[in-house]
């Protein structure tokens, strides 16, 4: 296929690269430079979102927010521009669900088709071919784009229809925010405790308190090992989407709104990039305490 990708950061960049892996022709944009391993690969650079889509049959977009969706699809020299009847979009950034509900009408009235794709699994699954992805979108454009998909993923679920794929990445979301908070008091209790904190998470990991996130999060949290992987400001924006989906369907996210404070709480202290682990600070603030110090 003739496949087009726009935004090559810290998912995109591994992503795009097993497509060219897969045998594909490959057109990329971003904003800011290409990665030049993707070129040494033959992927071919574009000058603007419309020359991608102009120059391609399936269209990836893979950027931080829902405006910045919005800007690749539909700004002067956007992928609208550069469409023609019969390609597909397929946007795996994670962003609004009601947001792509409107952005993929105006794809189809295109004549085009659109499938919202948002990933789980981070820059290790990006990197490693493995992530988990939600689909939605139809399921004759889904069969269509499956072998895609299949370069870049290895748990990959239609869900439902358009919007479908961005619910359940916000609802993947609210879990993990959740976990990482609980992992971060039960850690943070028995470290103060007077525990090992490492010989716990070691004991539990082998019972029904275990969980990807204490491994990889626990382990962070125990090293202070807190560089990105998934970054806080990401992480807020998705809870965000969870909060404000959350007003308008009237229901409360109660445990959602409290990692949203102690999200802020770490930004407050200039943590908007540490790695979404790091909420432990926040609770370690409260504690006056920190995982693994003498008490
Ligand atoms: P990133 O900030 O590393 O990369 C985004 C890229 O998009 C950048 O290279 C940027 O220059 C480019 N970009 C932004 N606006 C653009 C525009 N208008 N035109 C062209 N290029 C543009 O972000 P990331 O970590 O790769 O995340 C991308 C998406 O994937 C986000 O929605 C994020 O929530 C989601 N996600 C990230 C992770 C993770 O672990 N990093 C995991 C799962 C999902």
């Amino acid at each position: 296929m003739k496949v087009g990708f726009i935004g090559l950061g810290t998912m995109g960049r591994p992503m795009a690269g097993h497509i060219i892996d897969g045998g594909h022709q490959l057109v990329v944009f971003d904003k800011v430079a290409p990665p030049s391993e993707l070129a040494a690969k033959g992927a071919t650079s574009c000058s603007s979102s419309r020359e991608v889509a102009e120059n391609a049959d399936v269209v990836i977009v893979m950027v931080p927010n829902t405006p910045d969706v919005e800007a690749v699809l539909f700004a002067e020299n956007g992928v609208a521009e550069g469409l023609s009847a019969g390609k597909i979009v397929i946007d795996m950034s994670s962003i609004s669900p009601i947001a792509t509900k409107e952005f993929a009408a105006k794809i189809v009235a295109l004549g085009c088709d659109y499938l919202d794709a948002p990933v789980s699994g981070g820059e290790i699954g990006a990197k490693a071919g493995s992530l988990s992805i939600m689909v939605g979108g139809s399921p004759g454009s889904f069969d269509r784009i499956k072998p895609l998909l299949d370069l870049m993923g290895k748990n990959i679920t239609l869900v439902g229809g358009v919007g479908d794929g961005q619910t359940a990445k916000v609802a993947n979301q609210i879990i993990v925010a959740l976990t990482i908070e609980a992992v971060g008091e039960a850690l943070l209790f028995a470290s103060k405790a007077g525990a090992d904190p490492a010989r716990v998470r070691e004991a539990l990991m082998g019972g029904f308190a275990s969980s990807r996130i204490l491994e990889v999060h626990g382990e962070r949290m125990i090293k202070r090992t807190f560089d990105p992987g998934f970054r806080i400001d990401l992480h807020q924006k998705d809870l965000n989407l969870a909060l404000e989906g959350a007003r308008q369907l009237k229901m409360a996210l109660p445990n959602t709104a409290s990692c949203q404070q102690l999200f802020s709480v770490c930004a407050a202290q200039g943590g908007s990039t540490w790695d979404h682990s790091a909420m432990v600070r926040a609770l370690e603030l409260m504690a006056n305490a920190e995982i693994g110090q003498k008490h």
